[in-house]
């Protein structure tokens, strides 16, 4: 996964979701990030969790399990809270 953080995230992600709260998906990706340090799993196969998906989707989900896909050399992963 290519690392990234979430201000560089959140920011790319408003532009293509105009819609959405920007505090709101910070906060939720904080939660995130934090839940994959503390070892939370992929709800469906156990697999470590993708904090961004996870966020976004807003249950406890691996990048597989979320997009349908194995290579995921391509996504962004936050690799840091701040
Ligand atoms: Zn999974």
């Amino acid at each position: 996964m290519i690392p990234t953080s979430i201000d560089k995230f959140v920011a790319s992600y408003i532009k293509s979701n105009p819609k959405e709260k920007r505090q709101d998906i910070i906060i939720q990706l904080k939660a995130a990030v934090s839940a994959k340090q503390e070892g939370t799993l992929c709800s469906q196969c156990g697999q470590q969790i993708w904090a961004i998906g996870t966020a976004i989707a807003g249950w406890n989900a691996c990048f597989t399990c979320l997009t349908g896909e194995a290579d995921d050399s391509g996504d962004f992963e936050i690799d840091r809270v701040c």
